[in-house]
């Protein structure tokens, strides 16, 4: 499990962070330095200051990290600091970007699917780093764009179990995105456990009313404690039998 705020916006928010959801039991501290944005007056991140608050975060938690690179020219810095690197849905298809984080092997790759993009052009997205020599590629289903605005995506269930057919790459799920709104949060994620998700990256923030970005999507610790807590026994029931119907 990969938690942690969108944006790393101060040292003490992601610090944190860290420890709280080290404590309820995740694996990987995530959080953005470098944000892609819709809009080009919402935060764009703090650039390399983020970088380091990434790192020091990483010190007082003791979790690896994971974080977004936007450009080619910024994968040998944020490969330097990160210990895993994020490709955005909005660059699912920046192929200049795809070849160069395949270009570099000491990082393993968290591939989000494209908003609009097919699974056959998400696994094509992949293919791009393998072929360039990166064979740690982990892909997430992130929710796609659909007609229905109650929800920020549309969460596709049957990737998961589809895109662990088609490849032998890990998949984890993005609820967060996936969603758009906190309450959703936790069934989707039990529900992407259940249909055999490998993992699960979540947005979590100490006071979600005043992050920077997606706020409305965040958990706060209590409930990614929650989370945490309804995990195993979902993952414990469909161990098996998850892979043995695909
Ligand atoms: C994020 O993880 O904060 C993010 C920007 O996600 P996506 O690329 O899936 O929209
Ligand atoms: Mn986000």
């Amino acid at each position: 499990v990969m938690a942690g705020p969108c944006s790393v916006e101060t040292l003490e928010q992601t610090v944190t962070t860290a420890k709280a959801v080290a404590a309820a039991g995740a694996s990987i501290l995530r959080g953005g330095a470098y944000k892609p944005s819709t809009s080009p007056y919402s935060f764009r991140g703090l650039g390399e200051p983020g970088l380091d608050i990434l790192a020091e975060a990483r010190t007082a938690s003791g979790l690896p990290v994971i974080t977004e690179v936007l450009t080619p020219t910024d994968v040998a810095v944020v490969a330097a600091t990160a210990d895993c690197l994020q490709i955005g849905a909005r660059n699912m298809q920046n192929f200049a970007l795809l070849d160069a984080v395949g270009e570099q092997r000491e990082r393993p790759i968290v591939l989000k699917r494209g908003m609009s993009a097919t699974i056959e052009e998400f696994l094509l997205a992949a293919e791009y780093i393998l072929a360039r020599g990166n064979p740690n590629v982990i892909l997430c289903e992130r929710g796609i764009r659909t007609f229905e605005k109650y929800t920020r995506n549309t969460f596709d269930i049957s990737a998961i179990p589809l895109l662990k057919r088609l490849t032998h790459l890990p998949v984890i799920a993005d609820p967060s995105h996936g969603t758009g709104k906190w309450y959703l949060v936790h069934p989707v994620a039990l529900a992407a456990v259940a249909a055999g998700a490998d993992g699960l990256i979540i947005e979590v923030h100490p006071n979600p009313d005043i992050a920077l970005k997606d706020g409305y999507q965040s958990l706060t610790f209590d409930n990614f404690r929650a989370l945490m807590a309804a995990v195993p026994a979902i993952a414990r029931a469909v161990r098996g039998s998850a892979y043995a119907a695909v």
